[in-house]
């Protein structure tokens, strides 16, 4: 009789070993219906716009299975680009919370945090984030991106031009003229007149195609009675590409005639006709010749240019001549009311427009509200334009 109890040991053993993986297994298909009810869950309640339920049954998850890490950096990642930050800092703070990730998925957890604070504008803590991940050879690339999108938004320059120096070569070199507009920012919070324009040039230094620098060293200039120094500048500019010498032929005007070198102002005027085709050159000119040759001469002048190109601006200007020529009383009175209807088109009109993103404006940024490029917002051209 024992030998025969000692004979069934080893299916007793088999059995419980058997019932044992059984247990196992039904216990994993549990936790595999439960994830699979949470998932649809949480899909549910996204759809029906409940996103907060969302959030907490997949944070909820997180403790159930590790491996959805990805899924949850991605949904925290999706949330801020829905701009809803409050909710991806939640989910990228669990994350980073979690004792069983590896360094590896810490540091991306931690980025997107940082990414995070600095979409809610936390910028003292984005910052802290990204100079800690800096050290990193694997997220250092990234993290001087960031941190230069901060300094940029807290408008600390010197700190934007040191990261900016610790770039790649390639990527330094495409900085160059971002950089040329730091120093022009600093000149322009400088009072020191001699350190604005150390700090121009260096600009000009950085990137010799800053017109921007130039337009603050005319500008300057024009203010402290430099003529010289103004048109040097101004002459600088009309050489660079982009359209910007427009914004200088007006107040530079009188800085030539005190120079007695009215001619070459003309030359130049005229150089910028060919060049750039700008309507508020155009006009400069016909000013120009209207003194010199009188108001038929000047008429002339725009109505060759408006038939190449034509502008509001350029028929105002012509109705402003012709107001002086015409004898009738009716036809002046009309020609007023036509001529204040235009000026009035004209002064609704947005001036400028960003290149990049289309942002419209009446006074001109170097900084893009809107796309945060820089030199991009320029004269608007066509026929309410230039
Ligand atoms: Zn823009």
């Amino acid at each position: 009789m024992l030998e025969l109890l000692f004979l069934l040991l080893p299916i007793a053993a088999a059995y419980g070993w058997y019932m044992g993986r059984r247990s196992i297994r039904i216990k994993q298909q549990n936790n595999q219906q439960q994830l699979s009810r949470n998932y649809y869950e949480g899909l549910n309640f996204l759809l029906s716009d409940q996103p907060d339920k969302a959030v907490d049954l997949f944070i909820d998850m997180l403790q159930v299975d590790e491996e959805t890490f990805d899924t949850h950096l991605s949904l925290g990642t999706l949330f801020r680009k829905r701009g809803e930050v409050d909710r991806s800092i939640r989910i990228h703070q669990n994350l980073i919370a979690r004792p069983n990730i590896s360094f590896e998925q810490r540091d991306l957890a931690m980025m997107e945090l940082g990414k995070d604070f600095l979409a809610a504008g936390l910028y003292d803590r984005a910052e802290e984030i990204f100079l800690q991940l800096v050290k990193d050879p694997d997220h250092s690339e990234e993290s001087e991106r960031q941190l230069l999108s901060i300094y940029q938004a807290t408008k600390e320059w010197w700190k934007a031009i040191r990261v900016a120096k610790r770039f790649k070569r390639a990527s330094r070199k495409a900085l160059l003229p971002t950089v040329a507009h730091y120093y022009c920012e600093l000149a322009g919070i400088e009072q020191d007149s001699a350190t604005v324009i150390k700090l121009l040039n260096t600009a000009l230094k950085t990137d010799p195609q800053c017109a921007r620098a130039n337009v603050q060293l005319a500008r300057l200039a024009l203010k402290e009675g430099r003529d010289k120094d103004a048109l040097a500048a101004f002459e600088r500019l009309c050489e660079q590409s982009g359209g910007f010498a427009v914004e200088l032929v007006e107040p530079i005007e009188e800085a030539y005639q005190r120079q007695d070198r009215a001619l070459r102002y003309r030359e130049i005027l005229e150089d910028l006709l060919v060049k750039e085709g700008q309507v508020s050159i155009l006009l400069a000119l016909a000013k120009l010749v209207e003194r010199e040759e009188g108001a038929d001469a000047a008429q002339q002048l725009i109505l060759s240019q408006l038939k190449r190109q034509p502008t509001m601006r350029g028929f105002h200007q012509l109705m402003r001549l012709q107001l002086a020529l015409v004898d009738s009383e009716q036809a002046k009175d009309s020609l007023v009311l036509l001529s204040d209807l235009v000026e009035k088109q004209i002064r609704l009109r947005p001036k400028y427009r960003c290149q990049n993103c289309g942002f419209p404006g009446h006074t001109l940024y170097w900084h893009c509200p809107s796309c945060k490029s820089w030199g991009q917002i320029k004269r608007i051209r066509g026929l309410d334009g230039e």
